[in-house]
């Protein structure tokens, strides 16, 4: 094999390699999508997030989003904030509750999740460290989401300190 057909070689690997980047890039686009459809069902007045953790065959495996436990009304208590906070369910703990409640393993799967507001932004809505504690310990290896909103809030500090908790396990943040 002369040097110029290794390089020939090495190059046809990397195209693969970046086709299958594409690929990956092409379906994290697509369940980032459709995590912001899942934000449309939140009856949150300032934060709608959803959330869809997928299988490593890029099967749909639970979707959930914010909002109260199955059974409680969306009455006032969600313009109060401090009962809204104490009674809501995070996105990413309804899809790991839905899948439990019919049986759907999570191991070894990615979770996408993306936040929105009534402003119109998008950003990561990346877990908190209560619902990073159940991802870690539902076998879930992998999150995607979008940008991490920085700031300066509770939310922020605790938010990063989850990252850092979710990648020393073997977790991986895209
Ligand atoms: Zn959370």
């Amino acid at each position: 094999m002369t040097f110029d057909e290794v390089q020939i070689i090495s190059d046809d690997v990397k195209m693969v390699g970046q086709k299958e980047k594409e690929k990956q890039e092409k379906w994290d686009r697509h369940f980032l999508n459709l995590c912001l459809q899942m934000c449309k069902m939140s009856k949150d007045p300032s934060t709608q997030v959803g959330c869809v953790i997928v299988g490593p065959d890029l099967e749909i495996r639970s979707t959930g989003f914010n909002g109260f436990p199955r059974g409680v009304s969306d009455d006032s208590r969600l313009h109060d904030r401090d009962c809204k906070l104490q009674h809501i369910v995070h996105a990413e703990m309804n899809a790991i509750c839905n899948a439990a409640r019919v049986g759907v393993p999570l191991k070894g799967c990615t979770l996408y999740i993306c936040a929105t507001d009534n402003g119109g932004h998008t950003w990561g809505g990346a877990p908190c460290m209560n619902c990073t504690k159940h991802v870690i310990q539902a076998g879930i290896r992998e999150v995607v989401c979008y940008p991490f909103k920085d700031t300066l809030s509770k939310w922020g500090d605790e938010i990063r300190q989850a990252h850092k908790i979710f990648q020393k396990t073997g977790g991986v943040l895209i």
